[in-house]
């Protein structure tokens, strides 16, 4: 038996997870990040949660493991940037955890990770199930992000950056982004920006989920769901327009919006699809908070929805 061990390490938590060759997961772990410790501290809590995870399943330690995680790494160190665990930033995180975990580790960006789970045993399992099929997975939340994945595997693109369409520019917006451009895709349609566009017509805070809860009776919070909903379509349209991908999940807190699944939202998108029809499911994500955790596993084996489990 091949069992498929990975680990997500978040802000505040690092969760492994073994799944076996139907990718059934077998054992859940998880242990306090504890950043504030520092990065030293980050690498023996991984080390300890490895070997926690082979005594509670009785199975020993993988040759392989794969790692999701927030940010990007660069080189043949694996040397991390754009962490929002800062004290990993400029860090040889693979070079290190190769040494201290003594296997070959493979480290991915949480949303090339959610986009394999949520393709290959997640919302898009059935699509998928065509050979040379195609996913794009969106992370839609605080920040906005997203990943591609063909036949199983997840597409790089030669400077890791394949599938960040968050940092595109949004056709008529001009607001500034952190990353020094104008009208990213993510200065809009974020959790914050929606939520800040909001607050800025009204002088209320709200948060995203009460707005789009409030819109039969609060026309602001309606003309910010809509403005969610036609720039969604602008922004996705112009990405499969590129791709022309079997299936679209949404994940992040926006994602759970109900008003991006409407034939409103789908019109929205197809006004910018360079086809006269528009027949590519955009679906809401299956796996949750797993996500992470079981795409990082899934950077282990090639991974084919033959196999996938099976609710
Ligand atoms: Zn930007």
């Amino acid at each position: 038996m091949s069992w498929l061990w990975g680990i997500d390490l978040g802000g505040t938590k690092i969760e492994g997870a073994i799944l076996d060759a139907s990718m059934q997961p077998v054992l859940r772990e998880r242990v306090d990040t504890g950043q504030d410790r520092g990065y030293g501290h980050i690498l023996m809590q991984i080390s300890e949660l490895v070997a926690k995870m082979s005594e509670k399943s009785g199975i020993a330690r993988p040759d392989r493991i794969g790692i999701g995680t927030p940010g990007r790494t660069e080189g043949p160190d694996g040397v991390v940037k754009n962490s929002n665990t800062v004290c990993l930033n400029g860090m040889p995180l693979l070079k290190d955890l190769r040494e201290v975990l003594q296997m070959e580790v493979a480290i991915e960006n949480d949303a090339n990770c959610f986009a394999l789970a949520e393709s290959m045993m997640g919302a898009g399992r059935d699509e998928m199930l065509v050979p040379g099929a195609m996913a794009f997975g969106i992370i839609l939340g605080t920040g906005v992000g997203g990943g591609i994945v063909s036949d199983g595997r997840i597409i790089r693109g030669a400077h890791g950056i394949a599938g960040e369409w968050g940092h595109n520019p949004i056709p008529g917006e001009y607001a500034p982004c952190y990353c020094g451009r104008q009208g990213c895709v993510e200065t809009v349609i974020s959790g914050p920006a929606l939520e800040g566009f909001y607050a800025s017509m009204s002088r209320r805070h709200l948060g995203l989920r009460e707005i789009a809860a409030a819109c039969g009776r609060d026309p602001i919070a309606k003309m910010t769901i809509d403005r969610l909903v036609s720039s969604f379509g602008k922004a996705l349209g112009a990405v499969i327009n590129i791709l022309d991908p079997d299936v679209v999940i949404i994940g992040g807190g926006v994602g759970n919006i109900r008003q991006l699944y409407t034939a409103e939202a789908r019109q929205s998108i197809a006004a910018h699809v360079f086809n006269h029809t528009f027949d590519i499911p955009v679906l809401p994500p299956l796996l949750g908070d797993s996500a992470g955790v079981f795409g990082a596993a899934l950077l282990n084996g090639p991974a084919t929805p033959e196999t996938a489990m099976r609710d």
